[in-house]
């Protein structure tokens, strides 16, 4: 039997739709949610990125604008910038898009960040408190993937949920967070990278299996027990002459034969990637509502 697909592009606009009504409500209440973008240099992928989140916070009634700085600016330019956006009380969120050019230090403008305003997730205050199972703003991916298993009442807890990856953008976050005493985590957590050799004998015990290595077909079906659900989070480029632009988006799961055995598996893509963008919305929001003491 084929596997259920957890649709992200439906999930994430179910997110949107109820943020949508919340913030007619808090601006009611004289609350205006506020996110400030900022991006440096000329990146392609980049740009179109924040271009995304601009429409996003558009469509909600959130309050977003985006500062576009030249590919030479200075650490120093963009420090300042970000103490500015600290410094505006009707700022609740601030988001560098990552990567940054080369003469700037992406951790210490990630940590210039006020932890309040800090709605990636990504400030050393937040990571802290996230392991500590404290509130705060859990990053927007790893954070995305939860509501998922919600919104599917796919509940982990007494789970096995193995990850493969250990970013710190996604694999680590995902596994901190799954392995929490917590309502829809809770579970048993196996961690894998490049030093792990054969993945095949880790994989073949999840019961969740989460891949985000950004490697095509790294998780063959063979490496999967039936039943498992798949969160496939990686997004690649392969190849492919008879696509508009010469390429398509692949995951890094081999998603049809994976589909053939696994009870659950999100698409790529259509799964984690929209859910990201809505995350972020959604700890804007939480970010306003904190700032005019709504929760
Ligand atoms: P990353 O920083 O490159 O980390 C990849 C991780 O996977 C590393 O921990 C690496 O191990 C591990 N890995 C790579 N190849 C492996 C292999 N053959 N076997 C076992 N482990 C392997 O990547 P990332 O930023 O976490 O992103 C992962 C993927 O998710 C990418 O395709 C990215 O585009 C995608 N992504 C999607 C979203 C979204 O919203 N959909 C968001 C973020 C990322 P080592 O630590 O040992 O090097």
């Amino acid at each position: 039997m084929s596997a259920m697909i957890i649709d992200g592009n439906a999930t994430a606009e179910k997110i949107r739709n109820q943020l949508a009504e919340e913030i007619i409500e808090l601006k009611a209440k004289g609350c205006f949610p506020r996110l400030e973008v900022v991006l440096v240099g000329e990146d392609p992928a980049s740009k179109s990125y924040v271009g995304m989140k601009q429409k996003d916070c558009e469509k909600i009634g959130i309050l977003g604008q985006t500062t576009y700085l030249p590919e030479e600016t200075s650490e120093d330019e963009l420090l300042a910038l970000v103490e500015k956006f600290n410094n505006d009380d009707t700022v609740h969120g601030i988001l560098v898009q990552l990567p940054l050019p080369k003469q700037i230090s992406e951790e210490k403008v990630i940590a210039k960040i006020s932890p309040d305003k800090d709605v990636d997730g990504f400030h050393p205050i937040n990571t802290g408190k996230m392991v500590a199972g404290e509130d705060c703003f859990l990053p927007c991916t790893p954070a995305g993937m939860q509501e998922l298993l919600k919104e599917y009442n796919i509940d982990p807890k007494g789970k096995h949920v193995v990850v493969v990856g250990r970013s710190n953008i996604v694999g680590k976050p995902f596994a901190i967070m799954m392995m929490q005493k917590k309502p829809w985590a809770n579970a048993t957590v196996t961690v894998c990278h490049t030093g792990s050799g054969d993945l095949k004998p880790y994989t073949t015990q999840a019961d969740i299996l989460v891949a985000a290595a950004g490697r095509p077909s790294v998780i063959g079906a063979d490496m999967l027990k039936p039943g498992v659900v798949v969160i496939d989070v990686g997004v690649n480029r392969v190849d492919d002459p008879e696509a508009k632009r010469g390429y398509r988006l692949v995951g890094d799961v081999d998603f049809e034969a994976a589909k053939e055995v696994a009870s659950a598996i999100t698409p790529v893509p259509g799964g984690v990637g929209p859910m990201t963008r809505a995350l972020l919305l959604k700890n804007t929001v939480k970010s306003a509502k904190k700032f005019h003491k709504l929760i």
